[in-house]
C-alpha cells in the first residue's frame, strides 16, 4: 500500500470530550432551574416547565421554570431599581465587573463549551473553539469600552432598562452580544433565553454571583415566545434587542408601536457566497465549510446561497461534492465531528420538510449521507439547477443546506446577490482584489467577507439592512444602540395639527405652491390644496394636498436618482456649500416670512435664518470627513467599516422652526448620499416649497430632494408602507409615529422616530452632529483577510 493510499483510507476513531463535569454540575441544581432576579435564582414550585433535551440523544438536561408575569414585573423593576446606581458607578467600576465576568467564563471554558454542546447539538469544536472564545472576547472588549465611556462617549447617557431575546443558535455568544455592550454603557439588563437552549445563560448566573455583579444589574428570565412577547412589550423597558427569525421581529415592531423603545432586530438572512472564476476554487470549498456547514447550517449569516461563475461551476461542484463526503457528521462531543445534531426535532423536520417541498419546484438534490441518520442529525447537502425565483433559493432553510446558481457577468451576480428580501451578509470569492472591492459596495448587506466567511469579532459591528432587521452589535456602532444624547431632555406631546382644507376651485386663479418631485414642480394629483396662514391669521399660502399617487411619483423620483449615493463627498459638499451661498442671496426675504409665518421677532428670524446658514456649512464640511473605521480585529486583515447612504429616506418633518429643522434634516441626508421624500411642517408647508427655487439654481441633482406637502400623518403612512423607501425619520405626533412603526413593519424599515418638540435646533448639541449622520447612513463591515 502506498503512503498516499493509507492517507487515504485513515479512518477516525472516535475522541469524546468528557461530559462529566457538566453533569455533575446540572446534577448539582437539581436539574432544574427557575430564574435569576434581583441577584437571586428564584424557584416556584407549580411553575411551568419546559424540558431542555440533548438534541443528539434525547437525554433530559435539566427542566425550565417559565417564568410568569410577576416574576417579569419583578426582573423589570430590579433592573431600573439598579440602573441608576450601576450608571453612577462610572467607566472604570462596570469595567472591573465586566473583566472579572470575562476572566471567570475563561476559567470555566472548558465546562461551558461542553454545557452548550449538550444543550445545542453543535461540535465541541465549535463552541470550544468559536462560540466561547467569541463570547470571553466580547466581554474583555466591552471592559475596554466602559473604561473609556467618559471618553469617548461624553455627550451620551444610557437608555435605561434593556430587554434582550435570543435565539437558540449560539445561546452563551448571543448572550455575549447582548449584555456585554448593555452593561458597559451602564444600562441595567433583563434577558430571555432560547428555550430550546436555556441551560448557558444560567451558568452565566452563577458567575454573575462570582464576579460581583450588583444585584439587579442583570436578571435572566426563561420561558418561551409568550414571555418574549411580554418582555419586549412591557411598559418599564426601554429598549429591546432581539435576535431571531424575522416573523417575530416583525411581531415585535408592532406590538412595541408607539411605546417610545428603542429597538435592535437582528434577524434572519439567505446570504450569498459569490464565486467568480478567478477564484481560489479549493478555499473557497473551505469558504462553504465554514459558511453552510459550520454549525449545522443553523446561522443567520450562513452562506446558504452559492453564485458562481458558469464557466467554473461543474469544477466548483465536483469539488464541493468531494469534500462534503469527507465531512464528519456525528456525536457532537466527538473532537473530530464537523456537523452535530440539529438543535430538535422540530427544526429537524422544518428543514427537511422545505427541502423536499423545494424540490417539487425542480432541483437536483445531493447528500453526502442517504439522509437516514438516528437523530437530528441532518446530513450537508447541496441542491443545483434551479433558479433566483425558486423558494428554496429566497426562503431562508436554517440546516446545512445550499442552494447553487450561475452567472455570466459581475453586474448579473451583484444584481443576484441583491435578489433577496433579506440583507445580512455575503462574501465575495475572488483572487482580484479590484473586483472584490468593487463588488463588495454594491452588495445590499450589513457584513461583505473577502475570500472568507463567517468572520466575527467584538471590534467589528454584525446586522442588517432590509428584513435583516437594523442596528449593529459589536465594534464602537454596537454602542450607540445603548446609548442616547444627554442634551435631549424634553418629553414634551404634541396633538395632531388640525388643517384646513379647500379645492383649488374656491379660488379663480390657482396659486397653489406647486410640490417638487424629480427636479420639476408638479401639481397635486388631486388638485386639493390646504391654506397655511400667518402668525397674524391672516392667509399665508396654498400648498398642495398630496395623495398616495403623488407618494408614488416622489419615491419613484428619488429611486431614479440612485447616481447620488456614489457620488463622492467632495461633490456633494460642493452643491451643499452651494445651496447655502443662494439661500444667502434671500436673507431678507426669508427673515421677514419667517416673521411673518411664526409670530417672531426681527432678531429670532435673523437668529434662524444664520443658523440655517450655518448648518448647511456643517453639513457641507461632514460630507467628506464621516469617513468609517478600520476595525482592530485580531486576524491577519483589515475590516473596514464603510458608512454607506441608507437609500431613500423619507422624512416627516418637525413643525417648529419651519427653515431651520427642514435643513437639519434634509442636509445631513442628501451629504451622506441619500435621496430625500420630505413631508414638510404642516403649519408651515410654504417654507419648504419657497425653499424649491433656491434648490432648483443649486446644482442639486432631479430627485435628490423631493417635496410632497399634505396630511403629514396619512402621507407618512403611505411612506412607510411604501416598498422602496428604504428609511423614515419622522417628526410628529405619537399618533402618527405609532402608525408608522406598525405599517414599516412589513419590511422592516430602518426608523428614526421622534415626538414633536424633543429638542431644541437652533442648539447646536441638539439639531445637528453625528447622531444625525449616524442616523443618515448604514454601517456595513467588509472584512479583507490578506498574505498567503
Ligand atoms: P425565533 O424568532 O422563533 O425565536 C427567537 C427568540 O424569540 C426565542 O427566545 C423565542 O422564545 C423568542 N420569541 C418567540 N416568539 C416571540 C414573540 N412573539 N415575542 C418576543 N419573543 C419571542 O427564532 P429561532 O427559531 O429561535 O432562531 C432562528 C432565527 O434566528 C433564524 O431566522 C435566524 O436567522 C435568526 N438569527 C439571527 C441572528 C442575527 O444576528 N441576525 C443570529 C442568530 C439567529
Amino acid at each position: 500500500m502506498t503512503l498516499l493510499k493509507s492517507f487515504e483510507e485513515l479512518d477516525y476513531s472516535q475522541a469524546l470530550e468528557s461530559s462529566t463535569e457538566a453533569q455533575k454540575w446540572l446534577e448539582k441544581h437539581g436539574r432544574r432551574f427557575g430564574q435569576f432576579i434581583n441577584g437571586k435564582f428564584e424557584k416556584r414550585k407549580n411553575a411551568e416547565l419546559i424540558a431542555s433535551h440533548n438534541p443528539s440523544n434525547g437525554e433530559l438536561l435539566a427542566n425550565i421554570e417559565v417564568a410568569n408575569a410577576s416574576q417579569l414585573d419583578a426582573a423589570v423593576a430590579a433592573a431600573r431599581k439598579a440602573q441608576r446606581k450601576w450608571q453612577a458607578l462610572g467607566g472604570h467600576g462596570r469595567a472591573k465587573v465586566l473583566y472579572a465576568l470575562a476572566r471567570l467564563l475563561q476559567k470555566h471554558t472548558r465546562l461551558t463549551a461542553v454545557l452548550e454542546t449538550l444543550d445545542n447539538g453543535k461540535p465541541i469544536r465549535e463552541s470550544r473553539d468559536i462560540d466561547i472564545p467569541l463570547a470571553i472576547r466580547h466581554f474583555y472588549h466591552h471592559a475596554g469600552w466602559a473604561q473609556l465611556q467618559e471618553q469617548e462617549f461624553s455627550n451620551y447617557k444610557p437608555i435605561g432598562v434593556a430587554a434582550q431575546i435570543v435565539p437558540w443558535n449560539f445561546p452563551l455568544l448571543m448572550l455575549a452580544w447582548k449584555i456585554a455592550p448593555a452593561m458597559a454603557m451602564g444600562n441595567t439588563i433583563v434577558f430571555k433565553s432560547a428555550e430550546q437552549t436555556p441551560i448557558t445563560a444560567m451558568f452565566f448566573a452563577h458567575l454573575c454571583e462570582q464576579a460581583g455583579v450588583p444585584s439587579g444589574v442583570i436578571n435572566i428570565v426563561n420561558g418561551d415566545g409568550n414571555v418574549g412577547a411580554s418582555l419586549a412589550s412591557h411598559d418599564g423597558v426601554d429598549k429591546v434587542a432581539f435576535t431571531g427569525s424575522t416573523a417575530v421581529g416583525r411581531s415585535i415592531r408592532q406590538s412595541t408601536a408607539g411605546q417610545g423603545k428603542k429597538l435592535t432586530l437582528e434577524l434572519g438572512g439567505k446570504s450569498a457566497f459569490v464565486v467568480f472564476e478567478d477564484a481560489d476554487l479549493d478555499a473557497a470549498v473551505e469558504g462553504l465549510v465554514d459558511s453552510i456547514w459550520f454549525n449545522q447550517g443553523e446561522v443567520c449569516c450562513a452562506g446558504s446561497r452559492l453564485l458562481v461563475q458558469a464557466k467554473v461551476v461543474d469544477k466548483l461542484h465536483a469539488k464541493i461534492k468531494k469534500r462534503i463526503q469527507k465531512l464528519r457528521l456525528g456525536l457532537p462531543l466527538d473532537k473530530s465531528t464537523d456537523l452535530g445534531s440539529l438543535v430538535s426535532q422540530t427544526q429537524y423536520q422544518r428543514v427537511d420538510q422545505m427541502v423536499q417541498q423545494g424540490l417539487q419546484h425542480g432541483g437536483e438534490l445531493f447528500q453526502a449521507y442517504d439522509g437516514q441518520s438516528d437523530g437530528n442529525y441532518y446530513p450537508p447537502s447541496l441542491i443545483t439547477e434551479i433558479d433566483a425565483s425558486h423558494p428554496l433559493a429566497q426562503e431562508e432553510i436554517f440546516g446545512p443546506v445550499l442552494v447553487s446558481m450561475t452567472f455570466r457577468t459581475q453586474t448579473e451576480a451583484v444584481a443576484l446577490a441583491n435578489n433577496s428580501r433579506y440583507g445580512l451578509a455575503a462574501s465575495v470569492w475572488s483572487e482580484n482584489i479590484n473586483r472584490a472591492m468593487d463588488v463588495a459596495p454594491k452588495l445590499k448587506a450589513g457584513v461583505i467577507w473577502i475570500n472568507c466567511h463567517n468572520q466575527f469579532d467584538a471590534s467589528c459591528g454584525f446586522g442588517g439592512v432590509r428584513e435583516s432587521g437594523f442596528g449593529r452589535e459589536g465594534g464602537k456602532e454596537g454602542l450607540f444602540e445603548y446609548l442616547k444624547p444627554k442634551s435631549l431632555t424634553s418629553t414634551k406631546k404634541l396633538k395632531p395639527v388640525t388643517i384646513k382644507q379647500q379645492t383649488s376651485s374656491d379660488e379663480t386663479i390657482d396659486r397653489t405652491l406647486k410640490f417638487y418631485i424629480g427636479g420639476k414642480q408638479v401639481r397635486p394629483d388631486g388638485g386639493h390644496s390646504i391654506a397655511t396662514y400667518k402668525a397674524d391669521g391672516s392667509l399665508a399660502s396654498l400648498v398642495g394636498s398630496g395623495n398616495r399617487k403623488d407618494i408614488r411619483n416622489a419615491v419613484s423620483a428619488a429611486t431614479k436618482a440612485n447616481a447620488w449615493s456614489t457620488q463622492n463627498g467632495h461633490v456633494r459638499a460642493q452643491i451643499i456649500y452651494f445651496l447655502a451661498e443662494n439661500l444667502a442671496l434671500r436673507e431678507s426675504e426669508w427673515i421677514k416670512r419667517l416673521q411673518d409665518l411664526c409670530g417672531i421677532t426681527k432678531k429670532e428670524a435673523k437668529t434662524e435664518f444664520n443658523a440655517s446658514l450655518s448648518r448647511l456649512f456643517s453639513y457641507a464640511a461632514w460630507s467628506d470627513k464621516y469617513d468609517g473605521a478600520v476595525h482592530n480585529a485580531p486576524y491577519r486583515g483589515v475590516t473596514m467599516a464603510l458608512p454607506e447612504a441608507i437609500g431613500v429616506l423619507a422624512q416627516i418633518a418637525p413643525e417648529e422652526k419651519p427653515l431651520l429643522s427642514t435643513i437639519s434634516l434634509i442636509a445631513p441626508a442628501i451629504a451622506m448620499g441619500n435621496r430625500v421624500v420630505l413631508i414638510p411642517s404642516q403649519r408651515y408647508a410654504g417654507v419648504a416649497l419657497e425653499l424649491v427655487q433656491t434648490l432648483e439654481t443649486s446644482d442639486i441633482p432631479p430627485g435628490v430632494i423631493n417635496i410632497v406637502t399634505g396630511n403629514k400623518g396619512e402621507l407618512a403612512d403611505q411612506l412607510a408602507g411604501h416598498a422602496e423607501v428604504d428609511g423614515i425619520w419622522c417628526w410628529s405626533d405619537d399618533v402618527t409615529v405609532a402608525k408608522v412603526e406598525t405599517t414599516s413593519a412589513a419590511d422592516l424599515k430602518r426608523l428614526w422616530v421622534h415626538q414633536e418638540g424633543d429638542r431644541d435646533w437652533l442648539d447646536p448639541q441638539q439639531g445637528e452632529g453625528l447622531e444625525f449622520l449616524r442616523n443618515a447612513t448604514e454601517v456595513k463591515n467588509i472584512w479583507t483577510p490578506y498574505g498567503d
